[in-house]
């Protein structure tokens, strides 16, 4: 089954051989490929992650997809988002397991953006999520060709100096999931150009808090450059806010109550 080439198009899965893992998916029963114990959870959490980007106003319609690594039976693979499916009608069912040969299990196509989250996955071993939305702020600065640059120390939240924008590709080819891949193998978000924002984290809670503070730096870079062009941080002060966001949120200025009370999660509980 070829994948869906709009990203509105609903499209149930069908049958056929797979010749390529990143150009083909091929349809499989539920009941053929074990799913880990924590697919559930993984399943309810992305559906959660996809509503709030609704309430958060960041995602419109079916325009947004989000997914999670998750292997099965040895094989690499994610959990993603079906294609032209909206977080009002998205139940966990409807998620969809694609592995790196191209195996397909669930119910309906994967979405048609599934090539740069497979790709993104293959060239940065650490990311367990992906989030990708075409949310205004971050979209309007993409459709300038333009990174976010340094105006603002928050923006080392993805990992340095700036957040790229990727050349113009058209979604779900090769060329956009190699730009996508390589933008982020020393970021953790990235603009793509005349079309919207991806971010990514080793957990979902993570990726979701990348995503939504770039879409808000987005908006304030905005705001400031239609006053003038914003002065930006020079490499060594942004260095110096890299190193402590390494230990920012991880230390608590007081022991534990107990000796054996549990450390603080430094991030919500890894879905
Ligand atoms: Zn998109």
């Amino acid at each position: 089954m070829k994948p869906a080439e709009s990203e509105s198009t609903s499209t149930s899965s069908s049958t056929s051989t797979s010749t390529s893992a990143t150009a083909t998916a091929t349809a499989a029963t539920s009941g053929s490929i074990p799913a880990p114990a924590e697919d559930g959870a993984q399943r309810a959490a992305m559906v959660a992650a996809l509503q709030r980007l609704d309430v958060l106003g960041m995602n419109r319609g079916s325009t947004g997809n989000l997914s999670l690594r998750q292997a099965r039976g040895g094989q690499g693979g994610m959990l993603i988002t079906p294609t032209g499916m909206g977080a009002d009608e998205l139940r966990p069912q409807d998620l969809v397991w694609l592995g790196d040969d191209g195996t397909l299990v669930g119910d309906w196509a994967p979405s048609s953006e599934w090539h740069f989250h497979q790709a993104s996955y293959h060239a940065r071993p650490d990311l367990q999520a992906i989030v990708h939305t075409h949310s205004v702020h971050a979209t309007a600065l993409a459709c300038l060709q333009r990174p976010l640059p340094a105006f603002h120390y928050m923006v080392a939240i993805a990992g340095g100096d700036s957040v790229p924008c990727t050349p113009y590709h058209t979604f779900g080819t090769a060329a956009l999931s190699q730009a996508v891949a390589a933008a982020l193998a020393d970021r953790d978000a990235c603009l793509m150009a005349h079309h919207g924002l991806v971010a990514a984290g080793p957990t979902l809670a993570r990726a979701m808090k990348v995503m939504q503070e770039v879409e808000c730096l987005c908006e304030v870079y905005l705001k400031a450059l239609a006053v003038a062009e914003p002065a930006v941080l020079d490499a060594g002060q942004m260095a110096e806010v890299i190193e402590k966001f390494r230990t920012y949120g991880r230390t608590r200025s007081h022991p534990p109550a107990t000796a054996t009370a549990p450390a603080p999660a430094a991030e919500p509980p890894q879905v």
